[in-house]
C-alpha cells in the first residue's frame, strides 16, 4: 500500500467529477519539512508554531524564532505555510511559562488569550514572522479564537509590528493573509462576522468536537463516545460551508478529522476544498479522492442532514456510500 501511495505522490488531487482538493499537511518542527515534498502536499495548512517552544528549555529568543521560520520557509520551497501563533495551554505546556495551577486548563488562559495578555510575546512572534517572510507570502492565523473583537485586537498588534519594520526600512512581506480557527463554539454564532474579518477560516475540528460534545480530547473514556460523523457535527461543519460561500471567505479544516479517508469524504461532500492532516495520511486521502463522485455525496449527504425524523448517523450512509464507489 505504501507504494501504491507513494506512485500517487505527483498526482493532482482531484476527484472523479473533476472537483480540484487542496490537500496540505500538518508540521510543527523542522524534521517535519521534508515530507512536505514525499507527501506531495500542497503546502502546510497548520504549523504549530508552539512545538519550538515545547521542546525548548528557555523562552526562543526573537532571533531564534526568525531563523526557525525562516528556515521552514525555506525548506517549503515556495509551496504555501500557514503558521499558527502560539497555542500554549490546554493540551500544550511549556513547562517554563506555567502560571497558577487550572482546574480546566482546556477552558483556560492559552493560546489567543495568553497572546493578548502578554501583547510583548505576541509582538514578538508576530515581527519574527514577519521578518522572516519578507519578499515572500505570509500566513497567519490565530487560534482559539472566541469572540469576533480578539482578532482585531491581534491584528492591531500586527499593524504596529508591520509599520515598525515599514519605518526602520525593512522588506516586507510581499502578502499577508490573516486567519483565523474556528474551534470554540460561540464562534458559530458570529460566522459573518468572522467571515468579513478574515482572510482565511481554518477549523480545528479536534478542539471544536471537544467543546461542542463536552468530551475531553485527550480522556480515552470519553473521547470516542459521540460521533464526529454523526448529525450534529456534520450540520456545524455544514453551516461553518455556507458561511464561507456566503462571504466569499476561503474555509479550511486542520483537524484529525481530514486524516481518515471516510471522514475526509465527508468533508469533501459537505463542500470542503481545502484539508489539512498528517503527511502519512496525504496517500490514503487522495486515493479515496481520485476516485470520488462528489456531487452524488453531496447530494445524498445532504439530504441526511437535513432528514429530522431518522435518528442514524451519517456515518452509516458515508460507510455504505464508500463500500459501494
Ligand atoms: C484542532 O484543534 O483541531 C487543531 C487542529 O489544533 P490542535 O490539535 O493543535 O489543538
Ligand atoms: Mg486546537
Amino acid at each position: 500500500r505504501q507504494e501504491q501511495f507513494r506512485a500517487l505522490r505527483d498526482v493532482e488531487p482531484v476527484t472523479k467529477d473533476g472537483v480540484r482538493v487542496d490537500l496540505k499537511m500538518n508540521a510543527g518542527l523542522l524534521v517535519d519539512l521534508p515530507q512536505l515534498e514525499e507527501s506531495g502536499a500542497d503546502g502546510i495548512g497548520l504549523f504549530r508554531t508552539e512545538l519550538q517552544f515545547m521542546i525548548a528549555s528557555t523562552m526562543p529568543k526573537g532571533e531564534e524564532q526568525e531563523a526557525f521560520y525562516r528556515s521552514v520557509l525555506r525548506n517549503a520551497k515556495g509551496k504555501p505555510v500557514t503558521f499558527r501563533t502560539l497555542d500554549i495551554g490546554g493540551d500544550k505546556v511549556v513547562s517554563y511559562m506555567r502560571g497558577q495551577e487550572e482546574e480546566n486548563p482546556a477552558l483556560g488562559w492559552r493560546a489567543i488569550r495568553l497572546s493578548l495578555d502578554r501583547p510583548g510575546l505576541m509582538r514578538t512572534q508576530l515581527r519574527s514572522l514577519l521578518r522572516a517572510a519578507s519578499g515572500a507570502e505570509l500566513r497567519v492565523m490565530l487560534p482559539m479564537i472566541t469572540e469576533v473583537s480578539e482578532i482585531r485586537a491581534a491584528r492591531e498588534l500586527l499593524q504596529k509590528e508591520v509599520q515598525h519594520l515599514s519605518k526602520f526600512g525593512h522588506s516586507l512581506p510581499r502578502k499577508l493573509q490573516f486567519g483565523a480557527m474556528l474551534e470554540v463554539p460561540s464562534l458559530m454564532w458570529q460566522l459573518d462576522e468572522l467571515m468579513q474579518e478574515v482572510d482565511f477560516v481554518s477549523v480545528g475540528s479536534n478542539d471544536l468536537f471537544q467543546f461542542t460534545m463536552a468530551v475531553d480530547r485527550g480522556n480515552a473514556r470519553v473521547s470516542d463516545r459521540f460521533d464526529n460523523l454523526g448529525k450534529p457535527f456534520l450540520r456545524i461543519l455544514r453551516d461553518i460551508v455556507r458561511a464561507g460561500i456566503r462571504n466569499n471567505t476561503k474555509v479550511t479544516l486542520c483537524g484529525e478529522m481530514a486524516s481518515k479517508p471516510l471522514s475526509a469524504m465527508a468533508l469533501i461532500g459537505l463542500g470542503f476544498r481545502s484539508v489539512s492532516m498528517s503527511p502519512t495520511a496525504i496517500g490514503p486521502v487522495k486515493a479515496m479522492l481520485l476516485g470520488l463522485d462528489v456531487a452524488t455525496l453531496s447530494e445524498a449527504l445532504e439530504a441526511a442532514l437535513d432528514d429530522q425524523k431518522s435518528v442514524e448517523s451519517p456515518r452509516q450512509l458515508l460507510l455504505r456510500f464508500a463500500a459501494a464507489h
